[in-house]
């Protein structure tokens, strides 16, 4: 490839939107490639390091999110052809053979392709009360305000992995706290599930619903429930933290033409490939990992793109297709 950062500082091979796990790791394989990269994101370590603990990543037994967030973001920046950025897209255009980006700090990059490894953003309760205490004591993120709680009343709603290590750590600071799922099992691997029941101060609020977050002078006091628990409909609380999931951002994908499906997965075939020449997706945004977002799943798919953006920019006489049909329906 042209060694593209002398010719123009701000022209690079690829531009990697995210700095997640995908993003990370198809950097590092990118800088092996020689391809000069532009990583931008605004969490070094995406997800990652807004965990608690990762427990089933290969090689680590048991580590802090932050410490895996710092170990891949240190991998990436170890390469001269890696320029890790903490910034956000906000436009992106296709412009002849270049991409154009433009960031929430102000600046202008050009790439000749695209990585958007994006993963996703925190469903919402979307109940009453919500969004006007955001922030003041509604919270979709455990690690970041699980110490503002020392001593309080919590509760912590979804039961997958996410919930179940959320409630876990809540139990570390809080006094009590309530953990809500509507059904009457859970998705989380059972490890953690058997690691909160042996916390006393862990109530289960199994099969129930939140149908309200109520407050007043900018401070979250409780919740109303859907159906009562220990006869009463509503939990007096100092926060409620919510973990039910993610969703993609389709945005980026419209930008640039990428097919994305109902639920806002960007499209990708078994390369990376989407239905736009020279983007590529990888990681939790992609149908890929629909049905299975993991740090191992998203790392695989941004290493899987990078092999094969560098195949394709050296020879983009292939044909864009021609590694297997992208589905659009
Ligand atoms: C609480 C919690 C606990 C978890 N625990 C585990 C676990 O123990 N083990 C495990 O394997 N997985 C775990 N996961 C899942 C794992 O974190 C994700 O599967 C993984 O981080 C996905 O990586 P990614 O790079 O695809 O996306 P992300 O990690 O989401 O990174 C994408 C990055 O892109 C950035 N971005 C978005 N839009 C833009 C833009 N316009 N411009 C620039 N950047 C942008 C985002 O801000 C984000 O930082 C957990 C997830 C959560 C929420």
């Amino acid at each position: 490839m042209a060694d593209t950062k002398k010719e123009s500082p701000n022209v690079y091979d690829v531009a990697v939107i995210g700095a997640g796990p995908a993003g990370l790791s198809a950097s590092v394989y990118l800088s092996r490639y020689k391809l000069s990269n532009l990583v931008l994101g605004p969490e070094y370590g995406g997800y990652v390091s807004t965990t608690h603990l990762v427990e089933d990543y290969l090689g680590f037994l048991t580590v802090s999110g932050l410490e895996l967030a710092d170990h891949f973001t240190k991998h990436a920046q170890n390469y001269q052809d890696a320029e890790v950025v903490a910034d956000k897209v906000t436009e992106m255009k296709q412009n002849g053979k270049l991409f154009d980006l433009k960031t929430w700090n102000g600046k202008e990059y050009q790439a000749r392709s695209v990585l958007i490894a994006t993963g996703t953003v925190h469903n919402k309760l979307d109940v009453p009360g919500e969004k006007e205490f955001e922030g003041h004591g509604v919270s979709y993120c455990v690690t970041c305000d699980a110490a503002f709680f020392k001593n309080r009343r919590v509760a912590i709603v979804g039961g997958g992995d996410s919930g179940a290590k959320g409630a876990l750590h809540l139990a570390d600071f809080a006094s009590e706290v309530y953990w809500i799922h509507r059904r009457d099992t859970f998705r989380a691997e059972p490890i953690w599930v058997d690691r909160v029941k042996e916390k006393p101060n862990v109530q289960f609020v199994m099969e129930n619903t939140i149908t309200e977050i109520v407050g007043k002078d900018n401070k979250l006091t409780g919740v109303k429930l859907a159906k009562p628990f220990e006869g009463k409909s509503n939990i007096a609380l100092d926060g409620v933290f919510v973990e039910i999931g993610s969703h993609p951002d389709k945005t980026l994908p419209g930008m640039v033409g990428a097919t994305t499906d109902g639920d806002g997965n960007l499209i990708v075939n078994n390369h990376q490939r989407t239905s736009a020449e020279f983007v590529w997706g990888a990681g939790d945004n992609t149908t890929a990992s629909a049905l299975f977002r993991q740090i191992s799943t998203a790392v695989s798919e941004g290493s899987i793109a990078a092999g094969d953006i560098y195949e394709y920019l050296n020879d983009p006489r292939a044909d864009w297709h021609s590694k297997g049909p992208i589905v659009t329906d």
